[in-house]
């Protein structure tokens, strides 16, 4: 988007968007709320059997160990197709995770059900007094011979009740000091007897999380991942691959093209105050896509992401609230209409779209914890 093709990457763009354009359903381009998994999955079975659902996973677990550029050409061709937001748990979160941290057995077990689609994965993190401050989480996990015995409550899982495994961060040193030295990182198979999902509707009318129930839940203790306690520095570790996935610009690219189809539609494309504005909003656009492609070069050659994880979420998640709220003005009075509006341009989804966004500033660490970080890590200020 900021930069021009190679004659090489010119030629992967091109086989990249007409092999999208070809075996894209229509049905799912441009949602705004993610698909159930009954229509979705067999789009990411497409992209699997393509070879192309992990551009960024190395050759060696079946990736495409894509090059930075041909990463972040296939995010803009997605975007451009308008293509549906896949379970990004397993693809992006604990494979990555796995790779660098696990015995050569889990790697075995749980990698190539990930990239197949065959299997979804849940991150159980939070809890009901535990979000912010992770390391007061309180899901025990008791180490009683070959097994844990887990008791307690995750909240806000996002696709829990759609998945099979969820990586969860358990208690496994109530004494422990400082609280995060007795935290360990647990792979649980959600079809354990004494496990209990309840969805939780959003404001934008989807049920994209859920509660989950543990009540002595028996979980192998191969399951562990990395040692016994240690869980904290494979969570960080694993919030730097959220953050920087979370900020994929291709949601912004999205929300771009829906503002100018809006804006199109009612007219307010040829006011030259809000041209203004539209042209900042895409000059931020590409700042983001510069800012991601630089991210994503520094997690391919250092594992996991520092502070710049932090940047980069506050820097898109703020940026898609901002073009939300552009969306409204392009929308004027259309802007309160429960479902999506149809225009001779195309059908726009302002409302939903605009609640959907209020959420990107508190999952995976909200916009003032980054702040923290930043000030902490960064600034050096004081606590
Ligand atoms: C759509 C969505 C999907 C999610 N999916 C998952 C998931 O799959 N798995 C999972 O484990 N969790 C998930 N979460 C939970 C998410 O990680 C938490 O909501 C988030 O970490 C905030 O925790 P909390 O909700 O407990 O809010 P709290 O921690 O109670 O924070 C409330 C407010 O206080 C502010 N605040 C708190 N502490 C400080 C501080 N020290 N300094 C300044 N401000 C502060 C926060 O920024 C926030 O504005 C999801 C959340 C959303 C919205």
């Amino acid at each position: 988007m900021f930069r021009s093709d190679t004659t090489a990457e010119g030629e992967f763009r091109t086989k990249v968007r007409t092999w999208l354009e070809a075996n894209l359903p229509f049905g799912l381009r441009g949602r705004t709320v993610r698909p159930l998994p009954a229509e979705l999955m067999p789009w990411y079975h497409t992209l699997s059997r393509k070879g192309w659902i992990a551009p960024h996973w190395p050759k060696q677990y079946g990736g495409m160990s894509a090059t930075l550029n041909e990463q972040i050409i296939m995010t803009e061709e997605l975007a451009r197709v308008g293509a549906p937001h896949l379970p990004v748990q397993g693809l992006n979160h604990i494979g990555p995770i796995l790779m660098e941290f696990a015995t050569a057995a889990q790697k075995a077990l749980h990698l190539p059900p990930i990239l197949a689609g065959t299997v979804i994965w849940a991150q159980g993190y939070s809890e009901p007094g535990a979000g912010s401050d992770l390391a007061s989480l309180s899901t025990r996990a008791t180490l009683e011979g070959d097994h844990f015995v887990v008791k307690g409550q995750k909240i806000w899982t996002t696709w829990a009740h759609h998945s099979d495994w969820m990586f969860a961060l358990v208690r496994t040193d109530p004494q422990a000091q400082p609280r995060h030295a007795g935290i360990s990182f647990l792979l649980i198979d959600l079809h354990s007897p004494g496990i209990r999902i309840r969805p939780i509707k959003t404001i934008a009318g989807d049920d994209e999380f859920a509660e989950v129930f543990f009540d002595d839940v028996i979980v192998p203790a191969e399951n562990l991942v990395g040692k016994l306690h240690d869980g904290w520095r494979i969570a960080n570790a694993l919030l730097g691959h959220e953050r920087l996935a979370t900020s994929n610009p291709q949601t912004a690219m999205m929300a771009l093209e829906r503002i100018k189809t809006m804006a199109r539609a009612s007219g307010i494309i040829t006011d030259p105050a809000f041209q203004d504005r539209l042209a900042a909003a895409s000059i931020n656009v590409t700042a983001l896509s510069a800012m991601f492609s630089h991210a994503v070069q520094l997690t391919n050659n250092e594992h996991s992401l520092g502070p710049e994880a932090s940047v980069i979420k506050i820097f898109s998640t703020e940026l898609l609230q901002t073009l939300n709220e552009l969306l409204i003005e392009a929308a004027g009075g259309h802007a309160s209409a429960k479902n999506p509006v149809t225009t001779n341009f195309g059908e726009v989804d302002v409302a939903a779209s605009f609640l959907q966004s209020r959420r990107v500033t508190i999952y995976g660490g909200s916009s003032e914890i980054q702040r923290n970080v930043l000030a902490r890590r960064v600034l050096n200020l004081p606590n």
